[in-house]
């Protein structure tokens, strides 16, 4: 655990007053800034996997990895980044940097703020209008020193940054006033380390009855991205309305678009959580909705995936978990099934508006 320093005097204060809080009070302070709750919106966190809206792993790093981390730090750097230190103004070298490129967090390298955004304050801090991603900034108030500020951190790591103001020019009017020592900039061309990369995801294609349900069940799986609502398996000349879908006159079958990151969940995971949230013995239906775009479709994308769900099929076809009954789930290649995204209105519809789909989840 690495204390810092406000944390220490605000230990320091309450125990001179005798008013010791309980070190649980700490914990919970410092967690917050995990907590993956800012400006009141609930960024995407799954069991302690959680990722950017562009698509960065943004999982909070443990103590030991930050200790590792932060011996690459010179003094100047731990100050400011690990003890919410401020460098002296107009002394840090990346005030006056012109050049196109990227900055990332000095700690653990996430990028934070793009050289697009900077602008000259006149502060003597490097100044950002907005950064490149709003969950790769996170923002506690900040009562130190007598003021009431906006602290920012790094959404990773939760190094310090600096402090963001309400008077930054347009478009957004913030001005993120960050410390050099807090930054690591990488001319464009340049190669990014690591960890400025982007999560290098997979897709996938389920269909499995009302897809508001489908879509929610893989939002929530541990690992997964992004999943979006859309009709696959039909008519394939053009993007089919909902409407034309429920005619029954188009072939689609109601399908989810999972976007998934193999390091933290597999194809043959999603293929178990698939045959957990629908029943696939159940022909052109789902429980109360009938009709053939509400049949049981796995589109696979390539080879492996598509020998992956054949033998995924016929083991549970053969291991007595649907009796007699048979799996009439269509296994078809997703080259060979355009996936058309659905209505607007169609997408986050659980998350939106609450779950009114026929979504019970069978045992194994
Ligand atoms: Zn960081």
């Amino acid at each position: 655990m690495i204390l810092r320093t406000v944390d220490v005097k605000r230990f320091v204060l309450y125990f001179v007053l005798g008013l010791m809080i309980p070190i649980s009070a700490y914990a919970s302070a410092t967690s917050a800034r995990h907590s993956g709750v800012k400006d009141g919106v609930m960024t995407k966190t799954t069991h302690g996997v959680r990722y950017s809206e562009s698509g960065y792993d943004i999982s909070p790093l443990t103590d030991a990895r930050i200790e590792e981390l932060a011996e690459d730090l010179t003094d100047e750097e731990r100050k400011v980044i690990l003890n919410d230190g401020t460098e002296p103004a107009f002394c840090g070298n990346l005030v006056d940097n012109k050049k196109d490129g990227v900055y990332l967090c000095r700690l653990c390298d996430l990028p934070l703020f793009a050289s697009d955004t900077k602008f000259t304050s006149g502060t003597g801090w490097p100044s950002f209008f907005q950064p490149v991603d709003k969950d790769h900034v996170d923002e506690f108030e900040d009562t130190s020193y007598g003021m009431v500020r906006t602290e920012i951190t790094c959404g990773r790591c939760g190094g310090h940054l600096g402090h963001v103001f309400n008077d930054g020019p347009k478009p957004t009017g913030m001005r993120f006033c960050v410390n050099s020592a807090s930054l690591v900039f990488v001319e464009d061309g340049d190669e990014l380390p690591a960890g400025a990369q982007k999560v290098e995801t997979e897709t996938a294609y389920f269909a499995g009855g009302c897809f508001w349900g489908i879509e929610d069940r893989f939002a929530k799986l541990p690992g997964v991205l992004d999943a979006v609502s859309g009709f696959q398996g039909g008519d394939d000349s053009k993007s089919p309305s909902y409407k034309e879908v429920c005619s029954g006159t188009t072939g689609h079958a109601e399908s989810v678009r999972v976007v998934f990151d193999p390091n933290h969940v597999s194809y043959d995971d999603l293929l178990a959580w698939f045959f957990r949230i629908h029943d696939p013995t159940q022909g052109n239906r789902q429980g109360p909705d009938i009709g053939t775009q509400y049949r049981s479709a796995i589109f696979a994308v390539g080879d492996d995936q598509f020998a992956d769900a054949k033998a995924f099929i016929e083991a549970q076809q053969k291991n007595g978990r649907w009796s007699k009954r048979t799996i009439t789930t269509e296994l078809r290649r997703a080259e060979d099934a355009t996936f058309y995204p659905a209505e607007e209105y169609h997408q986050d519809y659980y998350a939106k508006n609450g779950g009114t789909c026929y979504t019970p989840i069978y045992e194994d």
